[in-house]
């Protein structure tokens, strides 16, 4: 694998010729596919003139899943073959899914990496449910656009770790489809609105869907995006607000208990009229219960004060977003709402409140991330005005690092790096000899590999035998557009080298990553006393070598009582080694250094000496 290649997709187009290529939303409740025709962007439809494609794949014994609404459909009756909100476990262990989302309708299988779900028709990946959801939106495409497509751009969520992102390639690919790119979510719906074509400044992307809050800050300079921060609620949306409005309704009717049918009537009830709420004053909420049709009135103020709290909760992230970003409230020039939940009029106007500034609201909620994702995919593939050839810029979640000696983390693409990048530094051996070297992958901010996050292991091999420290081991670490690391490692005397696509075996979702973050800022002062109490053992493990060896090669240069000191001063470092306390560890260094000091000089003459026999003075330059 070439090193610090970071090749950009899409070809310049053949003249006349404009490729076809798409921007998917791939959507934890529903997917849409986009394109730019006659140069603007739409959404495209089914047959029925449907542009929402839930995300629902329901499995059948004759091998022919059924998908979007049909699956839907019959999903009450077969919920253990109707796999939903799929995205969910891209790219996720059964022991993650299981702890972040209890009890489920699902048949799932603890594979290697990525949990799987027994179904009528076999074992099924994540990734296979959602290459169905994807090969269904591909052919619409090709059918509305009546020819192949060269591509899609994918969005995820901008949180979406190595694992998630390269299941959903994966999913792609399994798709027939060509990813040109994947693409943050929030900064899809930025170019939707072309904020990348307006003026520099910052910008809030306010996104509250069915079942996820996410909020996320931009930054465009000179044309380019930067997603400064993250944050959110992975279990807050449009079905909390839905679920108050059932709390409130069998409060007022004294109804007691329902029944597992009458709920989820009763949710469905919810939903309608909350949707209607955003558009009418008032509306009425009906549902079968106890035999018969229970009706109430509900005026829109009444959700408002029932979801007050929801709606505080979503502006509680998105002031932890700024803060994170180092940014104040009114440094931020716009606002853009995503998900179909920001329809809803107290959500906006505590948004605009907050905000200081109405936000942003001429586009679909629902289409945004879709719209701006197809623009992105038709500038890939190539078909780009003068003026347009801009690159975006995402950020990693958690830094990148390698092992080091005595179990320390040295840190190569720190957090919030923007990505595409690509960082190298060098490293040496520790030993006389060594052959090969062990490079282990981590991510996380702590200071001990233990308390980060094991990425991937691997092993060069083949390095000339030289002397503890005299090797030159370059390690480059390269991230690509869509997210995904690749590391070398290269001796740079021999040239031996090896190489290693990162492809973690679990995800890590947005709580993971706020918990390690959490985790680093209260452990920072601990950190540092264990970093420095590692690094004291690994010199006190070196010099112990080093003198041991010394003494083996050149006991003959001191004289007893000298040979003894040392021999002393050594077993003290011998016992200190394993001791907790970095201070004690170092003093005893010290004292071995100061004590071999005269020890090393008589070896340094001896050294020169031999190397000097025999040369006259005028061959010494
Ligand atoms: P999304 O995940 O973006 O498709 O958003 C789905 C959520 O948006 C669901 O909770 C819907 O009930 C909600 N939603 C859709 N339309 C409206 C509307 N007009 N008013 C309020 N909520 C809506």
């Amino acid at each position: 694998m070439a090193l610090l290649q970071i090749s950009e997709p899409g070809m310049a187009p053949a003249p006349h010729q404009r490729r076809l290529a798409v921007g998917i939303d791939l959507g934890t409740t529903n997917s849409l596919v986009a394109a730019v025709r006659s140069s603007v962007p739409e959404v495209l439809a089914d047959e029925e003139g449907r542009v929402l494609l839930p995300s629902a794949v329901r499995y059948r014994s004759n091998g022919y899943p059924n998908i979007g609404h049909a699956a839907l459909a019959e999903r009450a009756n077969d919920p253990a073959n109707t796999v939903v909100s799929v995205k969910r476990f891209m790219g996720r262990a059964l022991a993650d899914v299981q702890r972040l989302y209890g009890e489920l309708p699902y048949d799932f299988v603890d594979a290697d990496g990525m949990v799987q779900l027994r179904t009528v028709a076999g074992i099924k990946s994540p990734v296979e449910v959602s290459a169905e959801i994807l090969a269904t939106l591909r052919q619409r495409a090709e059918g509305s656009l009546g020819d192949d497509i060269v591509g899609a751009v994918i969005t995820v969520p901008a949180y979406f770790d190595d694992a998630q992102r390269q299941a959903t390639k994966d999913a792609a690919r399994l798709a027939g489809l060509t990813v040109l790119r994947l693409l943050n979510e929030p900064t899809a719906a930025a170019i939707a609105y072309g904020l990348d074509n307006g003026s520099e400044g910052l910008y809030a992307i306010y996104d509250l869907g069915g079942g996820t809050f996410d909020i996320s800050i931009l930054r465009l300079s000179k044309g380019v995006f930067e997603v400064l921060a993250t944050g959110g609620d992975t279990a807050l949306g449009g079905d909390d607000f839905d679920a108050r409005l059932a709390t409130l309704a069998l409060e007022r009717l004294q109804l007691g208990e329902l029944t597992e049918q009458e709920q989820a009537g009763l949710l469905t009830a919810a939903r309608e009229a909350k949707e209607q709420l955003s558009t009418q004053e008032h509306t009425s909420l009906s549902f079968n219960a106890k035999g018969k049709l229970q009706t109430l009135e509900i005026h829109r103020l009444e959700l408002v004060k029932a979801t007050e709290d929801l709606v505080k909760r979503t502006l509680t992230a998105a002031r932890k977003a700024l803060r994170d970003a180092g940014l104040s409230v009114d440094e931020i020039k716009g606002t853009v709402l995503v998900g179909g939940a920001t329809r809803m009029p107290h959500v906006r106007a505590a948004v605009a409140e907050f905000f200081g500034k109405p936000p942003l609201i001429n586009l679909d909620p629902d289409q945004v991330v879709a719209l701006g994702a197809a623009i992105q995919a038709n500038l890939l593939a190539g078909n780009r005005n003068p003026g347009d050839d801009w690159l975006l810029l995402d950020v990693i979640p958690l830094s990148l690092g390698v092992e080091t000696m005595g179990g320390l983390v040295e840190k190569i693409i720190p957090r919030n790096s923007t990505i595409p990048v690509a960082r190298a530094q060098e490293f040496t051996t520790f030993k006389d000899g060594q052959t090969a070297l062990a490079v282990h992958v981590v991510q996380g901010e702590r200071e001990l590999v233990s308390d980060c996050r094991s990425l991937a292991r691997f092993e060069l091999h083949g390095i000339p035998p030289m002397v503890a420290g005299a090797a030159r081991i370059r390690v480059t670490y390269q991230v690509d557009a869509d997210g995904l690391l690749s590391v070398a490692a290269r001796e740079m005397i021999s040239g031996v080298e090896a190489s290693i696509m990162v492809k973690p075996s679990y995800g890590l979702g947005d709580n993971d990553i706020s918990r390690m973050l959490q985790d680093s800022f209260q452990s920072a002062e601990q950190d540092m006393k264990a970093r420095a109490l590692r690094e004291q053992q690994v010199e006190a493990k070196r010099m112990v070598e080093a003198t041991t060896a010394a003494l083996v090669a050149d006991k003959a240069l001191l004289s007893a009582d000298e040979s003894n000191r040392i021999e002393c001063l050594l077993h003290e470092v011998e016992q200190k080694k394993e001791s907790t306390d970095h201070h004690a560890i170092k003093d005893a260094i010290d004292a071995l250094s100061r004590g071999t000091e005269e020890f090393a000089a008589r070896r340094m003459d001896r050294s020169v000496r031999q190397a000097l026999k025999g040369k006259k003075l005028d061959e010494i330059t």
